[in-house]
């Protein structure tokens, strides 16, 4: 074993969450050491940006980099529902503190560019490490990792927890609990030779739902499109035969997405997620605190993931550095980074459970910019919601919800179903 010595911070994890709150520390002045246990490159899962993100980019000092990479433009996204047939692109507006745009990012890439920049904002990176334990005393806390096939300890005065779904202290010290119903299986894979949307819509993300769930398309650049199917439990359990087998029918029995692959060609293996949704607890403590995945993952349908790990890692890196000044390090003073994170994470809550809802959905593809609510919708859409709503967009949003119930009874009276899809 080696000891090492002399570190403000120690980060668990060199995805969006970590880099980001490591390169804000490091910016700020801080002595930060990062872990990533996988080498990058690395295929990850969760490719589409939101237009509140980018901001998040430019404070980094990376935006520029980001642009200047050729990914994929993105301007809207496009809801389409088999059963209905309704179909609503969204595009994002003007005049907002966020772009009108966001990116589609091949995550091998994307990430590898965030933790270079980390580095050269003075972060120490271990890679591939892998932590091991973690042991927190009155003074600081000791990190044990692992790296080809040598240990060494670590102290440092404050740690983050940037693991993602691995949740490293959830895991150790606390729990996961799964979101119920929400139990979901995704497949997915790359695709070459796809249909790509004429104009400055190609780069939208397109939204599927058919009868056993529904599929993601994100074209990225360099004629690739990833293309992900999300059944529902019910679904999967009800298949004896292969993954492969399962996605192939899945895209047989979505009509759009069959056509759109017509003579297309799959260029990577079929890749799996299940039950990934969950909340994970503690999310801050006695000298830590929890980023991104570490703390919860709702559902991928509004593609608030990156968003969130980056948004939680700015304002992690803020309650980091300011008890780093104090040297004071105790659970309450990372009260208000928890209630902010929940606070954040709480619109895509509510959203994603009413998404399954037949009578919403249908409201959501035939929106009207009645009193707001197309703006309020797309507020949540483009990632704006999560430092906080106007009340005029809190308002919006409850009397849609309040539409959505007078229609499930509209529903319920014409004979149209209006079960959720959630439990299924
Ligand atoms: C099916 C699906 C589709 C999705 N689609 C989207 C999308 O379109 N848009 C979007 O924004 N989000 C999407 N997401 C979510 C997105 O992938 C995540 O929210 C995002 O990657 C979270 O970033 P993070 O940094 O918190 O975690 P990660 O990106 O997972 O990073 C965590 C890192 O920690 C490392 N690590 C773990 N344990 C250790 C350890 N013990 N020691 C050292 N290193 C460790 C891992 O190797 C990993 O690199 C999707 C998720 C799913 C499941």
């Amino acid at each position: 074993m080696t000891p090492e010595d002399g570190y403000d911070v120690v980060v668990v994890g060199g995805g969006p969450g970590g880099s980001t709150t490591g390169a804000f520390l490091a910016k700020a002045g801080w002595r930060v050491l990062l872990f990533e246990r996988e080498a990058f490159p690395r295929f990850h899962v969760g490719e589409s940006l939101l237009p509140a993100t980018l901001p998040i980019l430019e404070r980094l000092g990376v935006l520029k980099t980001i642009a200047e990479r050729g990914f994929q433009l993105k301007i809207g996204a496009t809801f389409h529902d088999q059963e209905s047939g309704f179909e609503h692109t969204f595009h994002f507006l003007r005049g907002k503190p966020w772009p009108s745009y966001a990116y589609q990012v091949p995550r091998a890439e994307f990430d590898a560019v965030l933790l270079e920049h980390a580095k050269k904002l003075g972060v120490d990176v271990r890679q591939p490490a892998t932590v091991e334990s973690v042991a927190f005393d009155a003074e600081g806390v000791t990190v044990t990792a692992a790296s080809h096939g040598q240990r060494t300890e670590t102290r440092a005065r404050f740690l983050v927890d940037a693991s993602g779904r691995a949740g490293l202290l959830a895991q150790r010290v606390g729990r996961r609990e799964r979101v119920p119903n929400l139990g979901k299986v995704a497949l997915f894979a790359h695709w070459r030779g796809a249909w790509r949307a004429p104009g400055l819509d190609e780069g939208n993300i397109r939204i599927f739902v058919f009868e056993h769930g529904w599929f993601w398309w994100i074209p990225l650049a360099g004629d690739r499109t990833s293309v992900g199917g999300v059944m529902h439990a019910r679904t999967v359990q009800e298949w004896d035969g292969t993954p492969e087998a399962l996605y192939d029918e899945m895209i047989r029995r979505c009509r759009r997405v069959a056509e759109q692959l017509r003579g297309a060609e799959r260029v990577t293996s079929i890749h799996r997620e299940a039950n990934f949704s969950y909340r994970n607890e503690p999310v801050v403590g006695d000298r830590f605190l929890a980023v991104g995945d570490a703390i919860a993952f709702v559902d991928p349908i509004f593609s608030g993931g990156l968003h969130i790990a980056m948004q939680s890692g700015e304002l992690a890196a803020r309650a980091a550095a300011s008890a780093l000044a104090d040297g004071r390090f105790e659970a309450r003073r990372f009260r208000a980074y928890e209630r902010r994170v929940w606070g954040g994470l709480h619109p895509f809550f509510k959203f994603i459970h009413k998404y399954y809802e037949p009578a919403f959905l249908e409201l959501f593809l035939n929106p009207k910019s009645l009193l707001g609510m197309t703006d309020a919708v797309l507020s949540v859409l483009s990632g704006g919601a999560f430092l906080g709503m106007r009340w005029r967009t809190r308002a919006s949003l409850a009397l849609l919800f309040a539409i959505a119930r007078v229609n499930v009874w509209v529903r319920r009276r014409s004979g149209r179903a209006v079960e959720s899809r959630l439990e299924w």
